[in-house]
């Protein structure tokens, strides 16, 4: 009998995007754009335009966490090598390619006798319990732990949430991510924001530049679209690139990573990003200590 493995410590520090895709998933499986036609594939064998609801897999020293459960993460997990149990789920708010996905888990949960810690901030966590009444029963503590203000350690890294702006949805909460200097080595600080639509300066001040204000090292960042300029700001709810581009704090970024993709966006035709940016495929692995961008051999695609 095998039991769950984790990951060897020497492949530290990573994010794989198991989930890349907006809230609908690409192909839209009512739409024949040429995005859509193309992520079918031929003979079975899926486009590169084929793209499930969001789920990051955060790994480092050995540990490992989810950031956002969306309905595909089984798929996602499936396909890994070799079995895997997070040690801890985070959900960043309570939109159904976001949480679906915490229906397995949350049996998982029940299973393992509590083996999986689930965090959300507080204010997600009743949203959360509306969702899955069964796995809150009345008078006990529910299964998800509100995320406190100094994070939750994963491995040698330290996960926070902070809220933001989700235009016409209201709001969401984004994910910072930090590794201390030490004796591992250089420190580093990373964000994953998949939802979320005009931020403000000192919003972003705050929680999207490494101490002393330089860069992030890695931005993950979600844009629904190329180009929505043509869609009223008040029915938006995601940046698309053509702002992502124009944003500081996305330009100061040593590495940004655009995801959260429907498919208003080909995949296959990245040459208008600038050095250091690209698309988000599902199941790409990105270095988290990334330096400021120097050409080399681009992070590894799973696919
Ligand atoms: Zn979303
Ligand atoms: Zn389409």
């Amino acid at each position: 009998m095998t039991g769950p493995v984790h990951i060897s410590p020497d492949q530290t520090d990573t994010l794989t995007l198991l989930g890349t895709g907006d809230s609908k998933g690409v192909p839209r499986f009512w739409c024949a754009c040429p995005v859509c036609t193309e992520a079918r594939g031929v003979n079975g064998q899926p486009g590169v335009n084929r793209r499930t609801r969001t789920a990051t897999l955060l790994r480092s020293g050995g540990q490992s966490a989810l950031l956002d459960a969306g309905p595909d993460t089984h798929a996602g997990l499936a396909r890994l090598n070799g079995p895997l149990v997070p040690d801890a789920v985070f959900i960043s708010h309570a939109h159904n390619d976001h949480l679906l996905g915490l229906g397995d888990l949350l049996d998982y949960v029940r299973y393992a006798a509590g083996r999986l810690r689930v965090y959300a901030p507080p204010e997600v966590v009743p949203e959360i319990a509306a969702r899955f009444p069964y796995a809150f029963p009345e008078g006990e503590g529910g299964p998800v732990q509100p995320i406190p203000p100094q994070g939750v350690p994963v491995g040698e890294v330290v996960v926070r949430a902070f809220r933001v702006p989700h235009g016409a949805n209201g709001h969401s909460h984004a994910y910072r991510l930090d590794r201390p200097a030490g004796a591992g080595g250089d420190g580093w600080s990373a964000a994953v924001v998949t939802d979320a639509i005009g931020i403000p300066p000192e919003l972003a001040r705050e929680w999207l530049r490494a101490p002393g204000g330089a860069g992030l090292d890695t931005l993950v960042l979600g844009t629904s679209f190329e180009d929505e300029s043509g869609a009223p700001l008040t029915g938006r709810s995601v940046y698309d690139v053509r702002e992502a581009l124009t944003l500081p704090w996305a330009q100061a970024a040593g590495q940004v990573v655009l995801t959260h993709l429907s498919h208003g966006v080909d995949v296959r035709h990245a040459g208008h990003l600038p050095p250091g940016w690209q698309y988000a495929r599902d199941d790409l692995t990105v270095h988290l200590p990334a330096a400021p961008y120097r050409p080399g051999p681009p992070p590894t695609h799973n696919l």
